[in-house]
């Protein structure tokens, strides 16, 4: 049996890897989805970005599920 009343559910949080940009005023950052081979400059001020982990709502696998 299937309950069809499903409640929507809040996207849990994970603790996610990111990199993100330490430059004062500049909030830029991104997943670490992919294997950066060594650290990312920013694309706002182009400085080195910086490993952080953050709590954020988890993905399905995306790029898993983008198949035309
Ligand atoms: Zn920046």
């Amino acid at each position: 049996m299937y309950n069809r009343k499903k409640p929507l559910e809040e996207v849990p949080q994970v603790n996610t890897k990111i990199w993100a940009c330490e430059t004062e005023g500049c909030n830029s950052w991104m997943r670490d989805n992919f294997s950066f081979e060594r650290v990312p400059s920013c694309v706002i001020c182009n400085e080195p970005m910086v490993s952080e982990e953050r709590m954020l709502p988890a993905l399905a696998n995306s790029t898993a599920e983008v198949r035309s």
